[in-house]
């Protein structure tokens, strides 16, 4: 079948020659009769030449490069590309007996636009972001099921809040390709059970684990604070670096079930820890001032778009102030944004302002990012996300 194509105004190439995989619909001069949402197309410049292949969109990311060429998208392509995530994840040495909870395909920075996969054990779940990857869900799922090097025999397709709500395309959560074996996970060592039947996201934040890792490294005789515990991830990390007492709070009462389990499932019968399904904001307020010396505070995005960023910086204001008024001297504090309408500056900005209205002596140990199996498409800056800090508050 012959792709359609779409043609840009002139001069619109410029960001495409640069690699950077979007088309805003703004640049687009005119496109062929019939093109369809989800349809692979050819992006043409004015002066007539190819400059990429990809999947069209209807709204402001009009179509996201597959790749810059005429390259025929099918599952050759798509087994290729899945083929380099996976040996990237090789080198990053994630796929071990003790560790076997990865990112596999993190959109852009895979060159794969539109998709993510994340991978628990033998099950991998499939979130499409485009319209274009999901009609080309079964093709990808195959392939995962294919991949030599790991052994995926179940695919897990969960799109029904990411996909453009306006396409109506109706996706189902279910099984593409095998059925539910086991939910427990592990990372690093430590077990967990990932709910990507209902859970947020895939099921687990598996960008969070070399943050973790850290956090154990520092929770050693501390009292911890984990704020936003969701499925409870710093908290088993800090029990394990031999913190004195771990409280995990979250707004949902589920994530708090589903935290107390998965301490359970690590350190059966500790003492250590407690959860609370409390409104973070309001629970800092009500504790007592030296009550913890060591708060993780990795709220969800505040801003989802570049409209809500002022209110969004002020949000991390407020709750990052409440953090450094009630921290014990000698505290450590983690703190994150995984909004990506605020940048590393504006969210720094944010946090000095907290700090300065707290007027305590506050030294940054470490800048945090997101891991390695979450790459940043160099031609990509959008793609980084998750900003931290670690900081020391006397
Ligand atoms: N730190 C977690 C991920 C956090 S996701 C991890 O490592 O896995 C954000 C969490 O914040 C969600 O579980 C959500 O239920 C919770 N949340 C959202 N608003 C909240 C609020 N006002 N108070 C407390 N928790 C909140």
């Amino acid at each position: 079948m012959k792709l359609k194509s779409i043609y840009l105004k002139r001069g619109k190439e410029e960001s495409l020659e640069r690699f950077h995989p979007w088309v805003f619909s703004g640049a687009i001069h005119n496109a062929d009769e019939g093109i369809e949402e989800g349809d692979v197309v050819k992006v043409i410049t004015f002066d007539g030449k190819l400059i990429g292949t990809g999947h069209y969109q209807i709204g402001s990311i009009a179509v996201r490069i597959l790749d810059f060429s005429d390259r025929i998208i099918d599952k050759a392509f798509y087994a290729e590309r899945l083929e380099e995530a996976l040996y990237l994840r090789i080198a990053l040495k994630l796929i071990r007996n003790d560790n076997n909870a990865f990112r596999l395909v993190h959109g852009e920075g895979d060159f794969l636009p539109g998709l993510v996969v994340d991978v628990y054990g033998n099950t991998a779940v499939l979130q499409a972001h485009s319209p274009g990857m999901h009609y080309h869900r079964k093709m990808i799922a195959e392939a995962l099921t294919e991949l030599k090097g790991i052994d995926i025999k179940n695919v897990y397709y969960k799109s029904e809040t990411t996909l453009p709500f306006k396409a109506q395309l109706d996706p189902v959560n279910d099984y593409i390709i095998g059925k539910f074996e086991t939910n427990i996970a592990t990372e690093n060592g430590l077990k967990f059970h990932v709910d990507w039947l209902k859970g947020q996201k895939t099921g687990f934040f598996v960008d969070q684990r070399y943050n973790r890792s850290l956090l154990e490294h520092y929770a050693e005789n501390r009292k911890v604070l984990n704020m936003f515990c969701y499925t409870g991830g710093f908290s088993f990390y800090a029990m394990r670096g031999n913190a004195k007492l771990v409280h995990s709070v979250d707004s949902s009462a589920k994530a708090v079930v589903l935290t107390e389990q998965n301490v359970e499932l690590n350190f059966p019968g500790d003492s250590r820890h407690k959860a609370f399904a409390e409104d973070a904001f309001k629970f800092l307020e009500a504790m007592n001032k030296d009550e913890y010396d060591l708060i993780i505070l990795d709220p969800p995005a505040f801003a989802k778009h570049r409209s809500a960023l002022k209110n969004a910086l002020r949000g991390y204001q407020r709750l990052n102030a409440l953090a450094f008024n009630k921290i014990a001297h000698g505290g450590i504090l983690f703190t994150f944004s995984c909004s990506q309408a605020v940048n590393k500056e504006q969210f720094r900005l944010a946090v000095f302002s907290a700090a300065a209205q707290s007027g305590r002596k506050v030294r940054i140990l470490h800048q945090l990012t997101q891991p390695a199996d979450h790459p940043i498409n160099i031609y990509h800056p959008e793609g980084e996300y998750l900003k931290g800090l670690i900081l020391y508050v006397e």
